[in-house]
């Protein structure tokens, strides 16, 4: 029996409607998610060029299933291409240079239930078969009990459906592809906007620092305004079973000694700055999703614009790929003297940008 909310509704009638644009979007359902007597789709949005080299934009919400918002934000994203499929002929030289690979509600059954980790009590994002070299105890994953949070599963190596489906869905994507930046939609940690890069797993420097350092100056430049604090996830916890530290090791042991090993794929978490929320609105703490949700809607509308210009500039630096992934020995070594310098060697407190009060 399929049960609905929200949220999937609204997946169902983009999916719909995307059906008009066969030629250039590919909607699927790759896998179902069972919860008892009930079963939940889980949608793949493709849309854009298919061939296996055009770079890509990946986003994935609703890993955690309190956190609505990302999902929110991710159909937000697909509606905006729905439109602009109709009449924007910029939209169109884009899509025919690249692609926008999205599965927007990850954890259908958690959503459904109002609780962060799936069906079987798993959070989706310790779920993955990576040992972390460092973890922070309990939020960095714990197999101890399915009824403490950040629950990893019994079987270590075993994923669920829904971490299988995404990481099958972005093997298909993007390993053959000469860059990409996937973007996973999370809320309820700090008052600011965040992006993280890897690891999750360790908190020494990953391979792609220097790129990830050119990406992070480019928007200094282009947004000098931006909002966002960009570091590595480990500054601010380190996990195991992290799925991107998963699929870009899986992606480099692919790539490794072969004409493609230049590619790039760059795994981002945004992670939303619900504690703002709670500030303004402190009643909202005591309930459910209070802590992980605008509640209010006008502060709702705000979130959901608040960050289309910085996912704007990255579908411009994913088709420009270039400036920040060929770079010669020398730039690529200033570029990782300079992020060490950035994020690995000052141990003082991080400076924060002055709090957002908006
Ligand atoms: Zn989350």
């Amino acid at each position: 029996m399929t049960t609905s909310f929200s949220e999937l509704q609204q997946l169902e009638t983009l999916a719909e409607r995307f059906q008009k644009y066969s030629k250039i979007a590919r909607v699927e359902i790759p896998a179902r998610v069972k919860h008892g007597k009930l079963d939940f789709p889980l949608y793949t949005f493709s849309i854009g060029s298919q061939k296996p080299e055009a770079p890509v934009f990946g986003v994935s919400g609703g890993v955690h299933g309190l956190e609505r918002i990302g999902s929110h934000l991710a159909i937000a994203f697909l509606n905006n291409f729905l439109q602009r499929l109709e009449w924007d002929e910029t939209f169109q030289w884009q899509l025919e240079r690249m692609r926008f690979s999205f599965i927007p509600l990850v954890n259908p059954v958690g959503m459904y239930l109002t609780r962060r980790s799936n069906g079987n009590h798993v959070d989706i994002m310790r779920n993955s078969p990576i040992v972390a070299e460092h973890s922070s105890w309990m939020i960095g994953g714990q197999r101890i009990s399915p009824h403490i949070p950040w629950y990893m599963g019994k079987e270590p190596g075993k994923m669920e459906v829904e971490s299988q489906t995404l990481v099958d869905f972005f093997k298909r994507e993007v390993f053959d592809s000469s860059a990409s930046v996937l973007f996973d939609f999370h809320s309820g940690f700090g008052y600011v906007d965040q992006l993280w890069f890897p690891w999750a797993k360790s908190k020494t420097p990953f391979p792609h620092l220097a790129e990830v350092y050119r990406l992070k100056r480019l928007m200094d430049l282009v947004m000098p305004n931006h909002i966002y604090i960009f570091e590595p996830q480990a500054k601010n916890y380190t996990t195991h079973g992290d799925l991107w530290d998963h699929l870009y090791i899986e992606h480099q042991k692919k790539i490794q000694g072969t004409p493609q090993a230049k590619n790039v794929l760059m795994p981002i978490t945004l992670e939303m700055g619900s504690w703002i929320w709670i500030k303004k609105n402190p009643w909202q703490f005591f309930s459910l999703l209070g802590p992980f949700n605008p509640i209010k809607p006008h502060r709702h509308r705000r979130t959901m614009r608040r960050h289309l210009p910085m996912l704007d500039f990255f579908t411009r630096v994913i088709i420009s790929h270039g400036s920040w992934t060929d770079l010669s020995n020398t730039e690529r070594e200033e570029a990782h003297a300079a992020a060490i310098k950035l994020w690995y060697q000052n141990r003082l407190p991080f400076k924060r940008p002055a709090e957002i009060t908006e």
